[in-house]
């Protein structure tokens, strides 16, 4: 047995009670080690539902979030996934672990250089850049599902035009306390979305985001 494996499947109990049905995705969340991507003194509280500070003023998600974000997502093994806003590497950790293949962005270089050491320590084959997300990424577009971990003012039409045909774009807008979750989805020419309100980010900074 791990350190904290029973804490992990508390946690996994927990996201099952609050509405996570998605079997692959609890089965993931209950693998990767969410206390190696906290800083020292929070590793004790690494399993408690609750975002922690991970340094530069960032933050980890809250674990339903991060849960809730996924299954918004809906991806398949395989499939190419575009996370903005790194910061840990934990939710780029259970993208790949769900099989898929993760592109991230992260604009604060300190902790793109520690998520990536560490998501190469566990032997996740993830691509990341430093920079601004919010024009998403041309080389590697379409995307079959873009998801965005800050909270944004309103929708980034960049990543509107990179996401594949029948892709998902889940993503915070509102303002800089709370957001709501805008799932949405492209069918064809069309976008259909979803809102879900009540979220609290840290605000997702760049050409389209906040200055
Ligand atoms: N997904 C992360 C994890 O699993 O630890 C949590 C991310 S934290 C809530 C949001 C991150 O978005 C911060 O690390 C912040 O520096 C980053 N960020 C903010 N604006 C950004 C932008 N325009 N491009 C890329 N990253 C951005």
């Amino acid at each position: 047995m791990g350190r904290f494996d029973d804490e992990r499947q508390e946690m996994v109990a927990l996201l099952k009670d609050r509405s996570i049905t998605d079997a692959r995705l609890l089965r993931a969340m209950g693998k990767v080690e969410r206390h190696l991507f906290v800083p020292e003194p929070f590793t004790s509280r690494a399993y408690e539902d609750s975002a922690l500070p991970i340094g530069k003023g960032q933050t980890i998600s809250q674990p339903y979030t991060v849960a809730f974000m996924t299954q918004a997502l809906g991806i398949k093994e395989g499939d190419r996934v575009l996370e903005i806003g790194t910061g840990s590497g934990y939710q780029a950790a259970i993208l790949a672990e769900l099989g898929a293949r993760v592109f991230t962005i992260e604009r604060n270089l300190d902790l793109l250089a520690g998520a990536r050491k560490l998501l190469d320590r566990l032997g996740y084959r993830v691509v990341s850049k430093g920079g601004d997300g919010t024009v998403g990424w041309t080389d590697f577009a379409p995307f079959s599902g873009i998801l965005v971990t800050a909270g944004a003012p309103q929708v980034p039409q960049p990543l509107l035009h990179q996401m594949d045909e029948g892709g998902r774009l889940v993503i915070p807008v509102g303002d800089m306390d709370i957001q709501d979750l805008a799932i949405i989805t492209r069918l064809g020419d069309r976008y259909e979305q979803k809102q879900i309100n009540g979220f609290k980010f840290v605000p997702l900074i760049g050409k389209m985001g906040w200055q």
